[in-house]
């Protein structure tokens, strides 16, 4: 009986000496490099890494640093940071055993970096900064926690009514040229002194756009709190596919580590086509609209790093902000549903309106902020406030057809409601670069929907607004503060604010 179990446990022995023989042989070099047997458009396929992991990086001749996308029987998939041409056929290619990583931390702000978070902007080195993976996995449901605090946009017809709160996903969608930009940047803009560092990702725009953004952000004072991560148009596609998940990597530093980021990717249509460029040169098949299968996973993957952490997890945050261009208004096509269905809501921005001059362009009735009512304050949702407002601009659009057709055979109450509509469409407007803090906002809108433009003319509303804020900013400081500090607007606020609209309008 012993004996027995003797013999077993020696024949165990020699199993595993030689299992670790064969392991031994697994790991001589000669797997770990490989041959290019084709190059181009960004791509090559190299032979001969049979160990080498998906996403792990190769080193070329030249510098030249290639990432692995696809793995087949026979070859490998890379994709090129850097120039093409600088490789050949039958160059030699090494395994590094690391995934692509980026800097990250306070050195990048007030920087443009490409997607490895190397500088781009000619100011010299960058320090103070740690290296991250650039993919990385989002945290699961047990790290976070649901939004609670605002993330302002400083613009009154989004935090009014579609209020984002920090760790949502929120998109902006629209055509060309329709003030999607424009949101985010005000966004940006308007997290000065909220401890939020911002992260602005440009995907495939022209250069030229790209220097006027930051221009846009420096003049603004926002880059000391602003990185900015620029793949432009010009840039290689693998780098326009690498651009947003290094911003989101960026991003996550402050996130774990308790605190807070604003990230935007601007924008995530270029970015697919990024993908579906360079997905095709992998020769992967086709898909719907020739994306390949797996670009719902591509941005999913990566607007789920958006997140607010639970208090275990230091209770940071990472807002994100994807924009996707639209043709002709079409929000149905392949991509826009994806990401519409991946996101917490979108702000649907519409040429109509843009060129009507309603802008931010907002299409109230297709926007929608699923998560963000719950960061929002007492005192914007108040039901004199917020509340009213939603209620009255709805009625409106619902009158406003009829109202094409000429007022005069109206009764007396819808007439009321179209005055009414008119005015809060006016007072919504806004300028670019101009964000108002909420106290602002909440007075705004409370003498809007509260009757006290009814006897102003619709193109004096934004003059009225405008000197009521002097007004009170002499008179009654008091109350922004008190809304601030309450966060509500009692009773006794609601009333001290309704005696000092009456006195400013009896100056007026
Ligand atoms: P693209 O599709 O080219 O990226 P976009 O949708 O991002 O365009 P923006 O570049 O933000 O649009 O804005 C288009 C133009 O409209 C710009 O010239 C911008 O200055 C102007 N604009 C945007 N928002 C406003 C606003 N609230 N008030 C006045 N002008 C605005
Ligand atoms: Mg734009």
């Amino acid at each position: 009986m012993a004996l027995d179990a003797l013999e077993v446990r020696a024949d165990e022995v020699s199993e595993l000496l030689k299992q670790q023989v064969l392991d031994f042989k697994r790991e001589v070099d000669i797997y770990e490099t490989g041959t290019i047997i084709e190059v181009g458009d960004g791509i090559a396929r190299v032979h001969g890494l049979s160990n080498v992991m998906s996403g792990e990086l190769v080193e070329m001749p030249n510098d030249v640093v290639g990432m692995v996308l696809n793995l087949e029987e026979d070859n490998v998939g890379c994709i090129l940071f850097g120039d093409d041409t600088k490789v050949k056929e039958g160059d030699s290619v090494r395994r590094t055993q690391r995934i692509a990583e980026c800097a990250v931390g306070d050195g990048l702000l007030g920087r443009v970096v490409d997607p490895l978070g190397r500088p781009m902007d000619g100011k010299g080195p960058i320090d103070n900064t740690e290296t991250r993976p650039i993919e990385r996995k989002a945290p699961g449901v047990i790290q976070r926690q649901p939004v609670s605090e605002p993330m302002y946009t400083g613009l009154k017809v989004i935090d009014s009514m579609f209020a984002i709160g920090r760790g949502q996903r929120e998109l902006i969608i629209g055509d060309r040229q329709t003030g999607k930009t424009a949101v985010t940047i005000d966004a940006i803009i308007n997290q000065k002194g909220q401890d939020v560092v911002c992260i602005y990702v440009a995907i495939g725009q022209k250069g030229s756009t790209i220097a006027k953004t930051v221009k846009t952000l420096e003049d603004a004072g926002a880059m000391e709190y602003t990185v900015v991560v620029a793949s432009p148009s010009s840039a290689p596609a693998p780098m326009q596919y690498m651009a947003p998940y290094a911003g989101a990597a960026m991003g996550e530093f402050y996130r774990d580590n308790g605190r807070h980021a604003l990230a935007v990717y601007d924008d995530l249509s270029k970015h697919a086509v990024a993908y579906r460029e360079l997905s095709l040169n992998l020769r992967r098949p086709p898909g719907r609209e020739a994306y390949p299968g797996d670009v719902f996973y591509v941005h999913s993957r990566l607007l789920e790093r958006a997140a607010k952490m639970s208090d275990e997890e230091g209770g940071g945050s990472l807002t994100a902000l994807p924009v996707i261009e639209t043709q002709f208004g079409d929000v149905s096509t392949y991509i826009p549903t994806n990401v519409i269905s991946i996101t917490d809501g979108q702000i649907f921005l519409e040429s109509s309106l843009f060129y009507s001059g309603v802008r931010p362009a907002v299409n109230v009735g297709l926007s929608v902020s699923r998560v963000g009512g719950s960061a929002q304050i007492g005192a914007m949702k108040h039901r004199h406030v917020a509340g009213r407002l939603k209620i009255s601009l709805a009625r409106y659009r619902e009158l406003e057809a009829f109202a094409r057709f000429g007022t005069s055979g109206l009764d007396q109450s819808t007439q009321r409601e179209l005055h009414l509509g008119e005015r809060l469409v006016e007072l919504l407007k806004q300028d670019q670069y101009a964000p108002l803090p909420v106290e602002k906002q909440i007075v705004s809108i409370y003498a809007g929907v509260n009757g006290y433009l009814d006897d102003v003319e619709v193109d004096d509303t934004q003059r009225f607004e405008k000197e009521l804020f002097e007004f009170l900013d002499i008179k009654n400081q008091d109350i922004g503060a008190e809304i601030i500090e309450k966060k509500n607007l009692t009773a006794d606020l609601e009333e001290r604010l309704k005696t000092a609209i009456e006195a400013f309008k009896e100056t007026s």
